[in-house]
């Protein structure tokens, strides 16, 4: 798993500043290109969005407390908002979301 690059200067992007997106796009540290989300990416970070709903829907069936629930529920956004970064790739245009 690697982190996604500039399109225009290959600049390698740092985790910490894929956390958060303005308007759909990113602004490189390096170069100040716009860089936005592909389509085929945007699909695979809605795919872990929607392992993390089916992780909910799972421990609903098992019963746990509240607490116990609260904590697998915190435990699992956090994981799947680590792992989304890795999963992102930009290009140079806006594409659609289909
Ligand atoms: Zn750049």
């Amino acid at each position: 798993m690697s982190l996604p690059e500039c399109w225009s200067c290959k600049y390698i992007f740092k985790w910490g500043e894929l956390l958060f997106f303005i308007d759909g796009h990113k602004k490189c540290p390096k170069c100040g290109e716009k860089q936005y989300i592909t389509t085929h990416s945007h699909w695979k970070s809605g795919f872990y969005s929607l392992a993390l709903l089916l992780i909910l829907f799972i421990l609903n069936i098992f019963d746990l407390t509240v607490t116990l629930t609260a904590i697998f529920t915190f435990l699992s956004l956090v994981v799947v908002l680590s792992l989304i970064p890795f999963k992102l790739e930009f290009t140079n245009d806006r594409e659609p979301f289909f």
